[in-house]
């Protein structure tokens, strides 16, 4: 029997690139240690963010930072204990934060970002899945035009990335989103956008997918690699050695430890991210929206109304923190002020980053390892892109943009 290439992480990344391998007539085992879409891709935003081509690290960053750390009411948070380890990722991160870095990091996102909903409906076209791709409008919601203004240097490459919005004041406001109460001043409508209502889901049947068409699934964790001349032959498991052609690590911000085991040192760090759950809520939008003040979206989904977001720069083995929940609920509280429920869930989720805000896709080497990790705020958008990239990049199939940018090379000197 042909040997298989083995995926592994059944994330939002890691169920595309199977699904891209198996269409391309290969012999796919997709591992994970749990369920699949049960990492970060299970409590985003759900949002197929195809605009969101500015990464948090702007030149504004190093005016707002101090503001941010030291203002309670600010969504971005530290986690003091762990910032000894993390310094070393901090500064690298903040080196980006200028306008040239930041402009490449932009023109970075844009080929795997722009095209994102048509992407996902690739991945599902004929397949009973199709359905899971919801086309949308999507909202930016200030507290004044002057906010908006304020925030013109993201609309700038937001314009850029070819997205421009209409700006709705006054009444319309309220007229185009009735649960948004006056603390909202002012909307910047995309038209033609799309979301996922619930993302654990839709991961799950399109692994349900995958194995029916052949594919196998195996929940098991991956422990380390074993090479012969400087090549994979096998994936060492929990569950015993799987022979395989090519590896392909896409483990979200666990890619990291799997990395220290072929001896490399990648500076992936998380920004940890919340959600709340609005259950039976008594009023959702018709559209999801982004709470520019709380930095957090908000998404009427399967299973209530969805508020998630805030960035929290910590480590992927501790628990949550109550502060950034807190926040969103405050904040959800002053912009839907009209809004019942039955009761909230709470989430917290790891989004793999890298310094430059570029997630890393290519092979390591000529191991015939690759690497489809470190897709921080938008991993769920650019999954079914980079599943493909990849596919292509194992069989042989030129991808139509230049990788270069993307290449793990960039962390392996
Ligand atoms: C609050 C929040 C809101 C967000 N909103 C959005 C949004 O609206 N749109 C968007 O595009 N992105 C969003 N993101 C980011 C997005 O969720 C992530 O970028 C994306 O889910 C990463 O997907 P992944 O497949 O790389 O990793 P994950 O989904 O984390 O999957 C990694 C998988 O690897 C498995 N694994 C790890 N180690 C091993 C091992 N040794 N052996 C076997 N399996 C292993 C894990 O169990 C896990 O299932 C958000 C993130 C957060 C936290």
């Amino acid at each position: 029997m042909q040997k298989p290439i083995v995926v592994i992480g059944a994330g939002m990344v890691g169920v595309s690139t199977a699904i891209w391998l198996q269409r391309a007539g290969q012999r796919v085992i997709l591992m994970d240690r749990g369920k699949p879409g049960m990492g970060a891709s299970y409590g985003n935003a759900g949002l197929i963010a195809q605009w969101a081509v500015v990464p948090v690290n702007t030149p504004s960053l190093w005016k707002d930072t101090p503001k941010y750390l030291i203002n309670p009411n600010s969504p971005l948070f530290l986690k003091w204990t762990h910032l000894p380890k993390m310094l070393p990722w901090i500064a690298k991160f903040m080196s980006n934060a200028n306008a040239a870095d930041a402009q490449r990091m932009v023109d970075n996102l844009i080929p795997i970002l722009t095209d994102a909903v048509d992407q996902h409906k690739s991945l599902v076209r004929d397949t009973p899945l199709e359905h899971w791709i919801t086309n949308s409008k999507f909202s930016y919601a200030y507290p004044t035009h002057a906010d908006f203004k304020h925030d013109a240097y993201s609309w700038d490459m937001k314009r850029h990335a070819g997205f421009t919005p209409t700006v709705l004041t006054g009444k319309d406001v309220q007229d185009a989103e009735p649960i948004l109460g006056p603390a909202t001043g002012c909307l910047a409508v995309l038209e033609g956008q799309g979301h996922i209502t619930n993302p654990a889901q839709y991961i799950t049947e399109v692994v349900a997918h995958f194995t029916a068409q052949g594919g196998e699934f195996l929940e098991a964790e991956v422990q380390d690699f074993t090479k012969s001349n400087g090549r994979i032959t096998q994936i060492e498991t929990a569950i015993g050695p799987i022979e395989c052609t090519h590896a392909v690590i896409t483990a979200g911000i666990w890619s990291k430890d799997l990395m220290r085991k072929l001896g490399l040192s990648i500076p992936l760090e998380t920004e940890r991210g919340y959600h709340v759950i609005y259950k039976n809520p008594s009023q959702m939008p018709d559209d999801p929206m982004m709470i520019a003040k709380g930095k957090f979206a908000v998404n009427p989904m399967d299973m209530g109304l969805r508020c998630a977001g805030t960035v929290e720069l910590g480590d992927h083995h501790a628990g949550p923190s109550k502060q950034p929940i807190k926040l969103l609920k405050r904040y959800a509280a002053e912009v839907f002020p009209a809004l019942e429920y039955s009761e909230t869930e709470e989430w917290m989720g790891f989004r793999p980053s890298t310094p430059n805000s570029t997630p890393l896709i290519g092979e390591i080497g000529d191991t015939g390892i690759f690497t489809g990790f470190g897709h921080q705020h938008v991993g769920l958008t650019a999954g079914p892109k980079t599943g493909r990239i990849l596919a292509q990049m194992i069989t042989g199939d030129a991808p139509n943009i230049d990788l270069t940018p993307y290449a793990p090379a960039r962390y392996l000197r």
